[in-house]
Formats: C-alpha cells, sequence, structure tokens
C-alpha cells in the first residue's frame, strides 16, 4: 500500500485585539462558536492541528496557532513567527481600523516569518449592514503588497461561513508547495 505523506504545516493568526483569531481557532479546533458573555479567555491551548487530505495519497497537517490574547498585553514575540509556513492577516470587516494597521503586521510577518506564505481573512462577515471594508479595499491592498498574498477570503465564526473553505484552500496551497 502506498504510505501516505502527510507534511506538517504551522500556521499562525495575526491581527488586532478582537477581531477573531481566537473564534477562528476555536472553529479550526472545535467547530464552535461562543459569544463575548459566556467565553472563556481561549480554550487552554496555543495551537491545535489538524489533517485536510489535498488527494488520496497526499494530506496536509495544519498546526494552527492563536495568539491567545498576548496582542493585548505585549507585542508578540518572535518565536510566535518563527517556522511558520504561513500566516493569516485577519481583520474585522465591521472595523477600518483593523484593516488599516495589517500593514504592521505584514512587516512584522516577513520580518520574522521570511518564508511563510500570506493569506488575508475578513471576519464577522455576518455583520452584513456594518460592513466597511469592502472587497475593492482588499483589492487594493494586494496589489500594494505587491501580490504578496496567496489568497483572500471573508469569513464568519458566528455563522460558520467560509471559515472551512479556507482553511481547505489554504492547506492545497500548502500541500501544493511540497
Ligand atoms: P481575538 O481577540 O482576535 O482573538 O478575537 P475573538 O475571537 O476573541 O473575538 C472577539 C469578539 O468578536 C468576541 O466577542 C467574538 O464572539 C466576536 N466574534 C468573533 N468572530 C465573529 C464573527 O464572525 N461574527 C461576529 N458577529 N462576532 C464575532
Ligand atoms: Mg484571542
Amino acid at each position: 500500500m502506498a504510505s501516505v505523506k502527510v507534511p506538517e504545516q504551522k500556521v499562525i493568526l495575526c491581527g488586532e485585539y478582537g477581531v477573531g483569531k481566537t473564534s477562528l481557532f476555536r472553529r479550526f479546533a472545535t467547530n464552535t462558536f461562543v459569544t463575548s458573555t459566556d467565553r472563556k479567555s481561549t480554550l487552554g491551548l496555543d495551537h491545535y492541528e489538524k489533517v485536510y487530505m489535498t488527494d488520496e495519497h497526499q494530506g496536509v497537517k495544519l498546526q494552527l496557532w492563536d495568539t491567545g490574547g498576548m496582542e493585548r498585553v505585549a507585542s508578540i514575540t518572535s518565536s510566535y513567527y518563527k517556522f511558520a509556513e504561513a500566516a493569516i492577516l485577519v481583520f474585522s470587516l465591521d472595523s477600518p481600523d483593523s484593516f488599516n494597521i495589517l500593514s504592521q503586521h505584514l512587516l512584522d510577518i516577513v520580518t520574522y516569518a521570511e518564508n511563510a506564505k500570506i493569506f488575508l481573512c475578513g471576519n464577522k462577515y455576518d455583520l452584513k449592514n456594518q460592513i466597511h471594508v469592502t472587497d475593492a479595499d482588499m483589492e487594493t491592498f494586494c496589489e500594494q503588497c505587491h501580490n504578496l498574498i496567496s489568497g483572500t477570503y471573508k469569513t464568519s465564526c458566528k455563522t460558520g461561513q467560509g471559515v472551512e473553505e479556507m482553511f481547505i484552500d489554504i492547506s492545497k496551497q500548502l500541500g501544493e508547495a511540497n
């Protein structure tokens, strides 16, 4: 029987406090969502692994890392970025501030995780009439980044919309790179 090749890929979540990184992590790990009133600060985990099969003989193990709220109290340490194969720049679609600050997070990624593939994720897509960051804004950002962004996604951790699709696409792109 042919062996199945499953390389492990470290994927980090980057972005401002409150945009939904822990919620994405929670969706990835347990496919659940909690609101601010009933949520514990973290799952008690800082990373979680999951295998995605890209075809019959090949899979990718995504090892997703969450900041654990560190960004609220201090700057993220370089060890968080180290050896990351991918970084997801997360912002909240209802918050232009969380979007406009992404170039700073991008700079950290290219500094500390030089070889990481970079993805852009607009979260809280369910807040339909409060969306203040448009597709055109996202496109412009990608152009300004000289095609450093390998994929853009719109997600809702609340409904689950787009979340699994994003991780599947990222695993495919990481699988192709191997
Ligand atoms: P983090 O600081 O980036 O880790 O953000 P959290 O995951 O802790 O989320 C911050 C707040 O936004 C919490 O109250 C979440 O319940 C809420 N939240 C996260 N994702 C979504 C989403 O997709 N839609 C809505 N409506 N709220 C969300
Ligand atoms: Mg968090």
